[in-house]
């Protein structure tokens, strides 16, 4: 099964993120934009997984969420593109806040997963919501510059991270499901 750990939001910054992916939407020919359900914030990508391993995976992270805390973000107030300016690969928004606690988690949860014999992410962790894929920006001179989109973000509300989930990542009916597999009560003290 294709796995990944991720981050979901309160459903109130998924409205915001959904009218959010709506105004890009309106200034880009073509573009594939993740469903309602499937905007997350991506901690750590685990690939193709026998079942097999669900359990030690279960184990370790249990571990990891356990030592931290809960903290407190937001999201970004800047969206960004990944690949080249026209058409982009990705339109993504960051996070800010106590975005140290966030990494602190990532690299626990890299670090247990190293220990269990998957691979590690050589480019550094950049935490980001996949807004859109594959858009073609209509106005892309006056919009995309040096990997931001030079475009208003409304402010977002302050939120309190306090779980993270090993998630399974299916194709039913030609569409692209996310299944919590297992979720992680961040347990430490605050
Ligand atoms: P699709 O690939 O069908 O467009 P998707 O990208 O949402 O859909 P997955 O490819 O299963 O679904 O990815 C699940 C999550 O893991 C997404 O947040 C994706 O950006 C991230 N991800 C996928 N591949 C990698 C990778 N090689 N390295 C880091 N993150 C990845
Ligand atoms: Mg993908």
């Amino acid at each position: 099964m294709r796995l990944f750990i991720g981050v979901d939001f309160p459903s109130m910054v998924v409205d915001e993120l959904c009218s959010l992916q709506n105004k890009i939407r309106s200034l880009v020919r073509g573009g594939r934009f993740p469903a309602r359900d499937n905007l997350h914030l991506t901690l750590h990508f685990l690939g193709e997984t026998p079942e097999s391993r669900i359990d030690d995976i279960r184990q370790v992270l249990t571990v990891v969420a356990s030592r931290q805390a809960s903290f407190q973000v937001s999201v970004g107030d800047r969206l960004g593109y990944f690949g080249s300016p026209n058409p982009v690969r990705v339109v993504w928004v960051g996070m800010k806040g106590d975005v140290s606690a966030l990494s602190v988690l990532q690299a626990g949860v890299a670090q247990a997963m190293l220990e269990l014999g998957f691979p590690v992410e050589e480019r550094a962790y950049k935490p980001h919501i996949t807004l859109a894929r594959d858009a073609f920006f209509l106005q892309g001179d006056g919009i995309l510059k040096n990997g931001w989109l030079d475009f208003p973000v409304p402010p977002f509300p302050s939120m309190r991270i306090e779980q993270f989930a090993l998630i399974a990542s299916e194709i039913s009916e030609g569409r692209r499901r996310y299944r919590p597999v297992a979720t992680f009560e961040l347990a430490g003290f605050r």
